[in-house]
């Protein structure tokens, strides 16, 4: 696991030697939101806390017992490291942040909605729907009724659309790219 930055660490014995035991280690990350931000970090590479319970629990034993005397802080752990990032787990290695917290120390919380309109986000959902259900109702009117119920895509559709598929919209003609451009035209006022 050399691409591991936090397996890098334990192997180098880059941790903090009093508080490491025989599963989880801790140490300071690399850029601490706050001065004082600990990781918890379990020895072995488990890709996150759901991936091990039991080590997670230990780890959080951990977390809970360094929080002992901090006062205020928040001892988080993310699950989901994939591109989207959703939940903002950055190095797929199990870790817990024990981060201390000060009155004007500027962060806020990780799930805060401060920056989410809830009527924007259910008009877009809204969009999403009705692009969804136009999409849906022009391709039945291209397609062959069958004697089941079912509906028959005409080859020369599947062949034309499976182009469209595995093609990049940069790649696309300028005719193309305008019904693309047609359903960004449905969010665009809402988001300007
Ligand atoms: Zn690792």
């Amino acid at each position: 696991m050399d691409e591991c930055p936090f397996c890098a660490r334990i192997t180098a014995d880059q941790f903090a030697p009093l508080t490491a035991d025989s599963h989880v280690v801790t140490f300071a990350p690399l850029n601490p939101v706050v001065p004082g931000h600990i990781l918890v970090v379990s020895r072995t590479h488990i890709i996150n806390a759901a991936a091990d319970p039991i080590t997670a629990g230990m780890a959080m034993q951990k977390a809970a017992n360094l929080a002992r005397g901090l006062g205020s802080c928040n001892i988080i752990t993310s699950i989901g490291a994939e591109a989207t990032q959703t939940a903002t787990q950055t190095v797929p290695h199990l870790h817990i942040h024990v981060v201390p917290r000060r009155m004007g120390d500027g962060l806020a919380l990780p799930w805060t909605t401060e920056q989410v309109d809830p009527t924007l986000y259910e008009q877009l959902a809204a969009i999403e729907h009705a692009r969804w259900a136009h999409w849906q109702s022009y391709m039945h009117s291209k397609c062959a009724p069958q004697p089941d119920g079912g509906l028959l895509i005409p080859a020369e559709l599947v062949t034309h659309w499976q182009r469209m598929i595995d093609t990049p919209y940069d790649q696309l003609t300028e005719q193309e790219k305008a019904s693309d451009r047609e359903q960004v035209d449905r969010y665009w006022g809402l988001i300007q």
